[in-house]
């Protein structure tokens, strides 16, 4: 059993400090679900646990078994056993998706014996297209047909603890099932069981994803947890009451989008 640890975290984004002091912590297995108001911090989260560039830390720390993770490079955090999959996943021309897992698992020193079967009978439980998996990673690919190649790379990769950034948005009724079942096969099947950080605004996830915690983020911190009922009432009541987000409305970030492909070297 694993434990991922965050205490005191606190990041900026140019001189804006964004996370001011967030405290969570996962065991393997569970499922956090981390809701909040737009411009809250809940992707500034996503990234600073990832390690994208960009981001300065300015205290706190975050840990599986002991392993302080701040300050390592992506691919080591990868390999300590962090997955992220992005709210808006990237396009890379000219890596197919195959490529990009094949040497993932290469540099985690496990097996690709058997991987395009293994790939070919993911993307069948998840209902994406096999031949996409030898087309570049997610070019021209619709909203929904990224979220489900996210979540083929979190199966096959096999991580601790993923942090899915809003996997739901942009997927219909039945490709929510799919990716959702997956994750939480990952979580129940997986040795040992995946534990999950899933940042959403709507219960449907959870529904399908069932939390044993809620969060709510608001203005860098969490403010608030308890147990399925809260997602319930959020939905109802809205964000309304919490502090309001950083700033009024977000902005397309600068370098949304840049290659940020450290994911793949587990
Ligand atoms: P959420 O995911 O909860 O909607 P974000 O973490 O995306 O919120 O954003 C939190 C705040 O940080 C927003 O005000 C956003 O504009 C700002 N922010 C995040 N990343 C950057 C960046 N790279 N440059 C400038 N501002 C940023
Ligand atoms: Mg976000």
């Amino acid at each position: 059993m694993s434990v991922l640890k965050i205490e005191g975290l606190r990041a900026s984004v140019g001189d804006r400090e964004i996370l001011q002091g967030v405290d969570l912590e996962v065991q393997s297995g569970e499922t956090h679900a981390v809701m909040g108001p737009n411009g809250s911090g809940k992707s500034t989260l996503a990234h600073v646990l990832m390690g994208r560039p960009g981001y300065e830390v300015l205290g706190g720390s975050v840990t599986i078994d002991a392993v302080e993770l701040l300050g390592l490079p992506v691919d080591e955090r990868a390999r300590a056993g962090l997955f992220l999959t992005f709210q808006y996943p990237i396009e890379v021309p000219g890596v197919p998706v195959v490529d990009a897992l094949r040497e993932a698992l290469i540099a985690a020193g496990r097996s690709t014996a058997d991987l395009i079967e293994h790939m070919a009978g993911e993307a069948g439980r998840l209902g994406f297209a096999p031949d996409l998996l030898l087309r570049p990673m997610n070019v021209d690919l619709s909203g929904g047909e990224k979220k489900r190649n996210e979540t083929l790379q979190l199966a096959l990769l096999h991580p601790r603890f993923a942090v899915l950034d809003e996997l739901d948005s942009g997927l219909d009724v039945d490709a929510l099932r799919q990716v959702a079942h997956r994750v939480e096969a990952a979580r129940q099947e997986s040795d040992p069981p995946l534990g999950v950080i899933a940042i959403t605004h709507y219960r449907r996830l959870l529904d399908e994803l069932p939390p044993d915690v809620v969060h709510v983020m608001s203005g860098g911190r969490i403010v608030r947890s308890g147990g399925p009922e809260l997602a319930t009432e959020l939905e109802e009541t809205g964000y309304a009451g919490y502090r309001p987000a950083l700033d009024s409305e977000p902005t397309p970030l600068p370098g949304e989008g840049d290659s940020f492909l450290g994911k793949f070297s587990l």
